[in-house]
């Protein structure tokens, strides 16, 4: 079975996904972690991301892995594992620019179906349900209000340590959200055959709950 969960940056996919993955017992499928780990692959090796040449080369010396240990996923860039890594703001901001690249989503595309067909799997990202996994069982466009996505991201920076600014992040999420939701191919959007659940006021309880029920129908 699959589970197919889309939206933009800091709807709390990845929180509420791991929570549902954890009670059906599935594999939880990060795919964000591996445009991110393309991007961290750009940022250490100094690739603008908007030279068409420089895209395709890189990506021919790109190899992504994922592995799961102890029931978490890692990924894996070139046998190093950079899943502490990937987690800065600003390789997910690269991570919305290489992501737009037609090379890196192919690179990606057969690794997430590949899973996915050996697996039960719940997995996010942000064109699970309109293309990388389109016969998905249950579908969820996942989002909350720029402000609320905002809050919630700059509270967990908070939590490890940082000192965020809460204006920075509203910009860099409205940025993100139209280079996703605008680019040419695989652009974020709500499949046609998706449920719209908008969690700004809604526990994480109350959407693990949700999403776990359409799950058993
Ligand atoms: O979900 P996360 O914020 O980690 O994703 C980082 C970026 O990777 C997103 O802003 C998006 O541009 C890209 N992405 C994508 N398609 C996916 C998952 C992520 O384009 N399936």
């Amino acid at each position: 079975m699959n589970i197919a969960i889309d939206g933009p940056a800091g709807a709390g996919k990845s929180t509420i996904a791991k929570l549902v993955a954890e009670k059906l017992g599935f594999i939880y499928v990060d795919t964000g972690a591996m445009y991110r780990s393309i991007a961290l692959y750009f940022i250490n090796n100094n690739i603008d991301s908007e030279d068409d040449k420089a895209v395709v080369d890189a990506c021919d010396k790109i190899n992504i892995q994922i592995k799961y240990e102890d029931g978490v996923q890692q990924v894996y860039l070139n046998g190093e594992n950079v899943s502490v890594a990937i987690r800065k703001e600003e390789v997910g901001n690269m991570a919305s620019k290489v992501a737009a690249k037609k090379p890196v989503r192919d690179l990606l595309l057969q690794l997430q179906r590949d899973i996915a067909t050996e697996n039960d799997v719940i997995m996010d990202g942000r064109d699970i349900g309109t293309n990388v996994l389109p016969n998905a069982e249950v579908k969820i466009y996942l989002t909350a209000s720029v402000s609320e996505r905002a809050r919630r991201r700059y509270e967990q920076l908070v939590e490890k340590g940082e000192n965020p600014d809460i204006t920075k992040i509203e910009a860099d999420i409205e940025q993100r959200d139209y280079q996703d939701m605008n680019r040419d191919i695989a652009p974020l959007k709500q499949a046609d055959d998706a449920i719209y659940l908008d969690t700004s006021d809604m526990t994480i309880q109350e959407v693990v709950e949700f999403i776990c029920d359409k799950a058993k129908v």
